[in-house]
């Protein structure tokens, strides 16, 4: 088979590889229909994630059907159209038990294209098959749902449901890539007075604005602290969700905040930030910090289902799977393609 291989920093290389056999009881193979590129992918190729090593095939999200699966795989078979999920779960460890799926110690949490060989190929082998992947309703389409296996999770359980986002709320999103983009649609659904989102390139505020913000900043141009007082009545907000990963913008998402305001950071940080004790000892505030779980994916594919989130906006680019190398200088650059998401299928 043909797959997407990392060859140390730089770009990575579309060619071929062993096809991937049951080596466990609990692992199935799956024959990738539709795969995307996430900013952790490109991470790895700055050379960030040391323990991706040469050879690796990355990827860790995709849509497929089953081709085999090993002895003890119960819920699904050969022929089920399936998401794979960016977490693998054991099931029976400690933080499993939980519903903390992406800290498991038994072997899974983000091992797909990190630990072991990953999505962006023709076929995977999907450890722990039963707990990491999810049977597809119809009526949805593969590149729909190729959006949940990373993204929405990320975003609703990192960001959303951990800031405890309520009726109401002015929230601020800082960062308006797709994981931005994704806080402000499941924002949505929990009726905030205000999405308020940052960032500082146009051409995104204005994609923000089409998936629901309400008011965007663009942080170069105009000030942020004041726009946000203005409509809070000198408060600030009640929420904060920081979706870029660096300090200055981390630290511009704790002082966006009211007191007892709450504080979600979504954001993969590689360097420190700075928590300005001396200015919110007294505030009440509460600061997340998060790996998805994945929990919350039977919800967002029930919502796809039922028209309740629309997630197909966040593709701007469709490939064949031939293409890989293509998409990933597509994806790379964002400024100049203004790419969002890239979804690469098998019939293109
Ligand atoms: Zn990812
Ligand atoms: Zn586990």
């Amino acid at each position: 088979m043909k797959a997407l291989i990392y060859t140390g920093p730089g770009m990575p290389s579309w060619t071929d590889a062993p096809q991937p056999e049951i080596l466990d009881d609990t692992d199935a193979v799956v024959r990738v229909d539709a795969v995307t590129i996430c900013g952790t992918d490109l991470h790895i190729l700055k050379g960030d994630v040391p323990e991706v090593t040469r050879g690796r095939i990355l990827g860790h999200e995709a849509v497929g059907r089953v081709t085999e699966v090993g002895a003890a795989v119960r819920t699904i078979a050969p022929g089920d159209r399936i998401l794979v999920s960016c977490i693998s779960a054991c099931g029976s460890c400690r933080y499993c038990r939980d519903g903390q799926y992406g800290q498991c110690l038994g072997g899974g949490g983000w091992i797909l294209g990190h630990r072991i060989d990953g999505t962006q190929a023709e076929y995977v082998r999907v450890p722990f098959a039963d707990n990491s992947t999810y049977r597809l309703p119809e009526g949805v389409s593969d590149e729909e749902m190729v959006m949940l296996a990373d993204i929405l999770p990320t975003s609703y359980e990192v960001g959303i449901l951990a800031a405890g986002v309520r009726p109401g709320d002015t929230v601020a999103i800082i960062g308006a890539g797709p994981i931005g983009l994704a806080a402000i649609m499941t924002a949505r659904l929990y009726s905030p007075k205000h999405v308020i989102v940052i960032d500082i390139a146009d051409s995104r505020l204005e994609a923000a604005l089409k998936f629901g913000a309400d008011t965007v900043i663009n942080a170069d141009r105009q000030s942020v602290r004041g726009l946000v007082a203005q409509m809070t009545d000198g408060l600030g907000a009640d929420v904060a969700i920081e979706a870029v990963g660096t300090p200055a913008t981390f630290e511009q998402a704790v002082q966006l905040v009211r007191a007892g305001g709450r504080v979600a950071n979504v954001g993969v940080h590689g360097a420190p930030a700075t928590l300005h004790l001396e200015d919110i000892w007294g505030k009440n505030l509460t600061i997340t910090t998060g790996l998805v779980d994945t929990h919350a994916t039977p919800t967002l594919i029930d919502l796809v289902a039922n028209r309740q989130i629309d997630v197909a906006p966040m593709i701007t680019h469709r490939f064949s799977l031939d293409d890989f190398e293509d998409a990933y200088r597509v994806f790379s650059t964002p400024g100049d393609t203004g790419a969002l998401k890239v979804v690469l299928t098998r019939h293109h």
